[in-house]
This record gives structure tokens, sequence and C-alpha cells, in this order.
């Protein structure tokens, strides 16, 4: 589906149901994306969010807390209240049914208000064991209404294996199609996730060398700085691999690897990723030796060992880092090693993924290797791309090369208006475009490659001191960097040694 943003004519008619309103993720994402999307016209008139949770809050209370979070934003006064006029709250317990009836009645009332043609969406910003029940109810309560449509968007994590997420699928499809389930991964909202299709797919210098012949490896860096801070309760038992390869990893390996859709709309695209997440190459234990390696952090850097962090237990073995080596068994990339690391407590903050080509194959100015050709997508913090080039060197008596560099970065002026990841998916719940959101087939592929090495990495008696094997402020274990060694290449992204 094409979407096209006209601020004039585009106004949004939509009933937000919010499941979790009361929550973090509420309160630091959805109400100021749903404050820009307002203060951009999309959201006008005919919209309003219901906030529910357990805790006994009034409508001027739940107001008063989005306001406040939309208070470090461009806003007037004026604005603030008028955006918080369209909130209500409803104290609800999700396992409770009677609270449903309220809860719909309050819907309908709203409806008559607001003229929202029908259209509902319900959010689950909540733990996803109550998602199953939350779609049984909104189902079985006739909270879905007959004219509009009824979308349902849901947090991950989907599930914390193949068999979990299958479980967790059939409980959410029992009641709602395919077509009505937006399975976020907010990496798929940033600009420079999104605009991985747009460099492929619409230059022919990239287009025809985007395939095994030209691209030596691929290397996608998720680093982070900080460490599990509060989160440690649920880290200890996802971990590294299950928090952020199954899903942000995965879903950049598949923008890379996939094959052109035929448009560039939802179902084409989604067609592609699935193939090539179908194609991931799933490795027995051995393989899994072979090509994986975690980590964990120690002290560094004025800062604890994760085994010290709060919540979190002295003898763990969660990893915070994982670094692998990936192939996808498609005509265009098999063979090209994609190399991925992800980790908390690293160097620096910092999301990117550098495509190396191959050299050359001769070089007509002699002795001395030259430099091969890189496209990196820098998608945070600074958003822009960066070609490496080999070019001649400004000289008198010789005639040398030397590395230039092609830079672009989005400057101030268009980074303050670039949607934040949310403000564009929520955008595309709107419009019905599910391109940004995760297929349940995309789901299963990735959560079948990851099994396979949660499996053999569960299977290894890993000796308690194994961890910690890397320090507060490095890029990760030694391991990392040797894995890329035994293939002759280096990770292009070493903040460790600038
Ligand atoms: P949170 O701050 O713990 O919020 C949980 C919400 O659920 C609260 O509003 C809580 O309010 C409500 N709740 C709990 N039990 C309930 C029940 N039985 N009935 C009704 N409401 C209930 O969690 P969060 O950080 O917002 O995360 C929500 C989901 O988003 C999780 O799945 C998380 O993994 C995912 N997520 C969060 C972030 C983030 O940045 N926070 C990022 C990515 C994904 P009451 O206690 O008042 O009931």
């Amino acid at each position: 589906m094409k979407v096209v943003r006209n601020k004039m004519t585009n106004e949004q008619k939509a009933l937000f149901i919010i499941f979790g309103g009361t929550g973090d993720l509420a309160q630091r994402k959805l109400y100021p994306s749903l404050f820009n999307l307002y203060k951009q016209g999309y959201l006008k008139k005919h919209f309003a969010v219901v906030g529910t949770a357990r805790r006994p809050w009034t409508n001027e209370r739940y107001q008063e807390i989005v306001r406040n979070s939309i208070s470090g934003m461009e806003v007037t006064a004026q604005q603030a209240n008028e955006f918080s006029s369209h909130f209500y709250y409803q104290s609800h317990n999700v396992n409770d049914t009677e609270h449903y009836e309220t809860l719909r009645k309050l819907a309908d009332e709203l409806e008559n208000k607001y003229e929202f043609e029908g259209n509902r969406v319900f959010y689950f910003a909540m733990s996803p064991q109550f998602f199953a029940t939350i779609c049984q109810h909104v189902k079985t309560q006739e909270l879905v209404t007959e004219k509009g449509y009824n979308r349902v968007v849901i947090e991950k994590p989907f599930g914390h294996d193949v068999k979990s997420a299958c479980e967790l699928n059939d409980s959410i499809n029992k009641y709602f199609p395919e077509k009505d389930v937006y399975r976020i991964d907010h990496y798929l909202g940033k600009e420079m996730i999104q605009s991985i299709p747009a460099l492929r797919f619409s230059n022919n210098i990239f287009n025809a060398l985007w395939n095994y012949r030209y691209i030596d490896n691929i290397q996608i860096t998720l680093s982070e700085a900080l460490g599990v801070e509060e989160r440690a309760g649920y880290y200890e038992n996802a971990g590294a691999l299950r928090d952020m390869v199954q899903n942000h990893i995965l879903q950049t390996v598949a923008l890379l690897t996939m094959n052109a859709p035929t448009m560039y709309a939802d179902e084409d695209i989604r067609k592609e990723k699935i193939s090539a997440l179908k194609a991931l190459r799933v490795y027995d234990p051995e393989g899994v030796k072979q090509n994986f390696v975690r980590g964990q952090y120690g002290p560094g850097n004025g800062q604890v060992a994760y085994r010290e962090e709060n919540q979190v237990d002295p003898h763990s073995q969660t990893e915070t880092f994982v670094a692998g080596r990936i192939f996808v068994d498609n005509m265009s990339m098999a063979g090209v090693p994609i190399y991925i690391r992800t980790g908390k407590r690293l160097t620096k903050k910092e999301t990117r993924i550098d495509v190396v080509f191959k050299n050359a194959p001769y070089n007509v100015f002699g002795h001395g290797k030259l430099k091969r050709n890189i496209l990196s997508f820098k998608v945070e913090p600074n958003p822009g791309m960066e070609l490496r080039l080999n070019g001649k060197k400004v000289d008198f008596d010789q005639y040398s090369i030397q590395s230039m560099h092609l830079r672009h970065e989005h400057g101030e002026e268009i980074q303050s208006k670039m949607p934040v990841g949310y403000e564009k998916l929520l955008y595309d719940v709107l419009q019905g475009d599910s391109a940004s959101f995760s297929h349940w087939d995309e789901v299963y592929y990735s959560w079948r490659f990851v099994d396979s090495i949660r499996q053999a990495w569960d299977q290894e008696n890993l000796p308690e001191d194994a961890f910690p094997n890397y320090a507060c402020g490095s890029m990760g274990p030694k391991a990392a960097t040797d894995l890329l060694k035994e293939d002759g290449n280096k990770w292009h992204f070493r903040p460790d040694e600038a």
C-alpha cells in the first residue's frame, strides 16, 4: 500500500484502547507519539484514547499524566489541554469479564461523541502473558465493531521460543485474523532502517552489486553503552539473544538480504522478507559453537559487573552480548557471511550496518592493497550514510590511492522532523499499512533460527567462570573479534580503538 502523508486531508478517525495505559511504554513512547500525530493534523477531532490499567485513576489524573508525558516537547498549554481532553481512563483488570462490559459502554459512548466510524485500535502495552485473555474478552464482550476496522497492536516479546510463539499466535488468531495483527518491532520504524529498501532498490549501482559476487560480508552492530538498568528481572530470563537478535537484528538481516519486492507494498515486502528469513541457515550444536559467541560484562569504567546488578543472580549465566556469523542460503546472498553483534555496556551506543564489498579483482596501481568499498547505514545516534571509495591522493611526484568517504548525514533540521519510531508505526496502523510490522511467518522463522542457538547453549555445560568475559566499556569478548579473523575479516566499526 502506498502511503501518502497529506496533513490537510488525512485526518484519521479512531478510538485507541490502550491496555497498560499507566505503564512506562505508554507514558514514554505512546503519548508523545500520538501527540506528534495530533500536532501534524493526522489526529484531530475524531479520535480518543481510553487508557486502562488496574490502578484507580480518574480521567483528570490520567489527563495530567498525559500532559506530563508531552511536557518536554514543543507544546503550548492550549495544545496540551486540547490533546489531553481526548483521553479517558478506565480502571480495568484484564482478567475480569465485567470490566470489559464497562469498557464497551465507554467505547460506545465515545463513538457517539467523536464519530470514529467504528475504527478501533487495541494496543497491548503490557506483559504478553495477558494478550490471549485480552483478545478473547475483546471479542466475546463485543468490543469489536461491525462497521470499521479492529486492529490489534502487540508489543514484543512475541513468545520466548517457537513453541510459545506458536501458542500465543494461535490464541490471538482465534479472535483476530493475521491482517488485523500488528506486531511492533520499533526498529522497523527507524528512519535509516526504513532507508535500506530505498537505497537498495532505487539505485542501479547497488541493485546490480547486491549479491554474493560483489558483497564480501555484511556487519550489523547494535551496541548499547547502558547496562540492564531496571529491566534486570526480564533480562535475566531473556538475555541478548532473545531480546535483540530474534527481532531487531533478524528483521534488519531480512531487509538486507531479501530479493526486490514486485512493488513497495506491504504484502510484496513481507513475502520477500519471509523468504529471506526462511532461508536462514539453521545450525546444529557444532555449527552454533563455530558461528556464535556469547558474553557477559564484568566490571570496568567505574561500572559493576552484570552479576552484581540488582535483581541479577550472582551466578547468572545470562548473556549480555552476542556475536554471530549468519548465512542466508538464497540465490543472491549464498555464502556471504553476515556478522552480527549486540551487547550491553559496550564502548558506545551506536546502531549501524556496514556492507563490505569485495576488492577490485586486480590492482592496476601496482603494489599495496586497495581498501574495500564499504557502504554504511548509520542508524543512530546520527542518522545518515557513508560510502568508502578509493581515489587519487593529491600528490605531486607520485600517483597513489587513498580512501575517500562520501558522507550524508541528515542535518539537525531534518532530524527534528523525522518521525520517531512509534509515531511512524502508529501512523501506519491507522493507515492499515503493515509493511513495517512483523508478519507471523517472519516471527516463526526468526524463532526457529534463534531456538537452535539457545538450545545448543542450554545443553552446553558452561563453567561458572566462563563469565564475565568482557569488561564494561569494551566491544565485547575477544572471541567476537576472532570470529571475523577466522575469515580474514575484521569489524569495520571499532570505537574501542579510537
Ligand atoms: P509496565 O510499565 O510494567 O506497564 C505494565 C502495565 O500493565 C501497567 O499499566 C499496569 O498497570 C498494567 N497491568 C498489569 N497487570 C494488569 C492487569 N492484571 N490488568 C490490567 N492492567 C495491568 O511495562 P512497560 O514497560 O510499559 O511494557 C509494556 C509491554 O511493552 C511489555 O510487554 C514490554 O516488554 C513491552 N515493551 C516495553 C518497552 C518500554 O520501553 N517500556 C519497549 C519495548 C517493549 P497497573 O499496575 O495499574 O495495573
